[in-house]
């Protein structure tokens, strides 16, 4: 849309597809693909008689680029963005965290939503930018390649589908400047997508991939603190350019979280280990461990001396 979005679509990471798409009776989803030279007939403007109805029911899925773009624009942190302005939910059986963008206090409106349209217009989510489209993330069978495919999402409300404008899916995604947050959520998408389908072979993440799951897609202030960690710098091996890159360039930290996840959840090694690493990780988490159990005993003998100087206790 040109003045005003607002989409009840989930977009990003869906299950992976191996056939054509299915749209269940009544769905507002049109069950026809498109391609990106593919037209459909859509015009959204200030003056359309539905202006805003979009922002007024909605359920969008926030995606990690999202919050860059939003957290900069109202000068908060991720974590504070998080927090105020989104709602966690679980993407699949394995408890994958997800984000939903927050609706007004007992209602379905969006949060950013006002009666001249969206406050947060050039910055709003990728979902925003894309309806009345919708796209998924497809991989057919036995192929490792996750395909883009495009569809009309027709709702009532949207008055768009009357206009006589027509444009193909690359010039929409161009006026309303997609491009730049797919190409930034492609690859979280992809991990997405490759942890629903991968099954047993990886299987349950642990609790600690959870955290750094919901830390490298939701929260890049922790994951900057991460990466200035002792605990990280003693692990990995980053030169001094690209330590700063990282600490100064938060699309390029962005990216290099993406990197790390696939290292933590699919072991595809990327980023450099310092030599002896993971055994002097190992060294230290022994002595403290010793240490630890020898503080415990050391409690549970003064609790028995106590006891004996005292009997009545
Ligand atoms: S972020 Fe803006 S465009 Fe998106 S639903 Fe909210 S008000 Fe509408
Ligand atoms: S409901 Fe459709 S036509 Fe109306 S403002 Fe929203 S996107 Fe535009």
């Amino acid at each position: 849309m040109s003045e005003q979005t607002g989409p009840p679509v989930d977009d990003g990471a869906v299950e992976p597809f191996t056939g054509r798409l299915d749209a269940p009776y009544q769905s507002p989803v049109q069950p026809h693909e498109l391609r990106l030279d593919d037209a459909f007939q859509f015009g959204c403007h200030a003056g359309i008689s539905c202006f805003n109805a979009c922002c007024k029911n909605i359920d969008i899925q926030i995606l990690p680029y999202d919050i860059l773009r939003l957290k900069r624009r109202l000068k908060v942190d991720s974590r504070e963005f998080v927090t105020r302005y989104t709602v966690a939910f679980e993407m699949d059986h394995h408890g994958m965290p997800g984000l939903k963008l927050l609706t007004k206090p007992h209602s379905t409106e969006c949060v950013f939503v006002t009666e001249k349209g969206c406050s947060v217009y050039a910055d709003r989510p990728m979902a925003c930018r894309y309806y009345a489209l919708g796209s998924m993330g497809v991989r057919m069978k036995d192929s490792p390649r996750v395909d883009d495919v495009f569809f009309v999402v027709k709702e009532n409300h949207c008055k768009g589908h009357l206009e006589s404008k027509t444009q193909t899916v690359r010039e929409y995604r161009q006026e309303q400047g997609v491009d730049v947050y797919d190409a930034m959520n492609r690859e979280w998408r992809d991990i997405v997508i490759k942890k629903r389908s991968s099954g047993p072979t990886v299987g349950q993440p642990t609790a600690r991939s959870l955290q750094l799951f919901d830390m490298c897609s939701y929260d890049m202030d922790s994951f900057r603190d991460f990466i200035r960690s002792p605990g990280f710098q003693e692990v990995f091996a980053l030169n001094k350019d690209t330590t700063e890159a990282l600490m100064t360039d938060e699309d390029k930290l962005l990216q290099f979280s993406f990197r790390f996840l696939k290292q933590v959840l699919f072991g595809e090694m990327s980023i450099p280990r310092k030599a002896g690493a993971r055994e002097k990780r190992l060294a230290r988490t022994k002595r403290r461990r010793v240490e630890r159990q020898k503080e415990m005993a050391g409690q549970k003998l003064q609790e028995t001396d106590e006891r004996c100087d005292n009997p009545n206790s």
